[in-house]
């Protein structure tokens, strides 16, 4: 039986939802799955005598048009959305997800959300994975979170007070706490976000997946693309660029800048220590002789692969700096991992 976590707000496990797949249910309209395939094979896999008609309504992928940019790699499903059950009545809302600590549940917790609040409206919804313990549970607490406005622990806390052995791992529930941070929402262009963004992109580096330049920053020497509004800057506000000493052109602007805390040397991610850190950019400005900045897609030596290079100007081919996927010191003591870095004095600064 799912457990009633909130008014039309349910929580269950693949039994739970099985039951409701298979026979309807008179409370439940929306089923958002959580298993490591969106396919609604996955329940005929795991009992063969269950079979659930579907129909599709449709499938979204990474990198399509109006997705916000995100650390998806593009063209990985992000959900797909079908009618589901008897007479096709439920709408089920699939996204593929491991229980693992390094999956990015992050970049998928947008739609989770928004498909709760949606099912919560038109009927009732449940929230399933496959032990309901760990990714179902992650999803309704960030879903708390934002409703609510409670911190992770409360919300935590409060989800155990009706199901006493959910427990996101230990990942999910770093991944929660920038969602926290980041005032209960998924904002790309923190930098809170846009280290995680790094962190993702280092790991699936490591991993032997090929870095697609694609999702790296715009290049901020270009003129704005006029159908991304995301990068279409607020107003008429000033921002701070970094030019090329030799030849003038705009290679960095404030925002690609990925801050960390002088002289702290903690690894890069490490999300539990972070937490007490100031993440100022002004403070990396006075202490620091590099920039460490998000890799941006004027950056064409990083697509070939290699583990470090040389970062040059993409007009004038002056030297600015260095990449290295598993980390750069920088003048303060940090370790960066993994690094875009620019020497603060091939570059000058202006406003822009
Ligand atoms: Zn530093
Ligand atoms: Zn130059």
């Amino acid at each position: 039986m799912p457990y009633l976590v909130r008014d039309r707000l349910f929580f269950g496990d693949i039994t739970a939802a099985a039951e409701v797949l298979k026979n309807g249910s008179p409370e439940i309209t929306h089923v958002l799955s959580l298993l490591s395939s969106a396919s609604i094979s996955f329940f005929s896999d795991w009992r063969s005598e269950i079979s659930i008609p579907t129909e599709e309504i449709r499938k979204v992928f990474a990198g399509a048009d109006g997705s916000p940019r995100k650390s998806l790699a593009p063209g990985k499903l992000v959900y797909s959305l079908e009618r589901a059950g008897p007479e096709l009545k439920l709408v089920r809302m699939a996204v593929p997800l491991r229980d693992t600590e390094d999956e990015n549940l992050l970049d998928h917790l947008d739609v989770c959300l928004d498909f709760i609040d949606q099912g919560r409206k038109e009927g009732g919804v449940l929230v399933h994975c496959f032990a309901g313990v760990s990714r179902s549970a992650a999803v309704i607490i960030a879903y708390l979170m934002r409703t609510e406005h409670k911190s992770m622990e409360d919300a935590l806390e409060s989800l155990r007070e009706i199901c006493e052995s959910v427990s996101p791992n230990d990942g999910f529930l770093d991944q929660l706490s920038l969602f926290e941070e980041m005032g209960f929402k998924v904002d790309t262009e923190n930098p809170i976000y846009k280290r995680f963004r790094l962190k993702v992109l280092g790991h699936s580096y490591k991993q032997g997946e090929k870095i697609d330049s694609s999702i790296f920053g715009a290049d901020p020497g270009l003129p704005l693309e006029s159908n991304s509004s995301e990068e279409v800057r607020k107003g008429n506000q000033h921002t701070t660029a970094y030019r090329c000493k030799k030849c003038r052109r705009i290679v960095v602007s404030q925002e690609n800048v990925v801050s960390h805390v002088p002289g702290e040397n903690e690894t890069f991610f490490d999300w539990q220590k972070r937490k007490s850190g100031n993440w100022s950019n002004r403070f990396q400005e006075q202490e620091c002789s590099s920039l460490f900045v998000e890799p941006l897609k004027w950056m064409t030596s990083v697509e070939d692969g290699a583990l470090e290079g040389k970062l040059s100007c993409i007009k004038c081919d002056a030297r600015l700096g260095y990449f290295n996927w598993s980390g750069i010191q920088c003048s303060c003591g940090s370790w960066i991992t993994p690094a875009f870095q620019i020497h603060k004095s091939k570059v000058d600064i202006s406003m822009v």
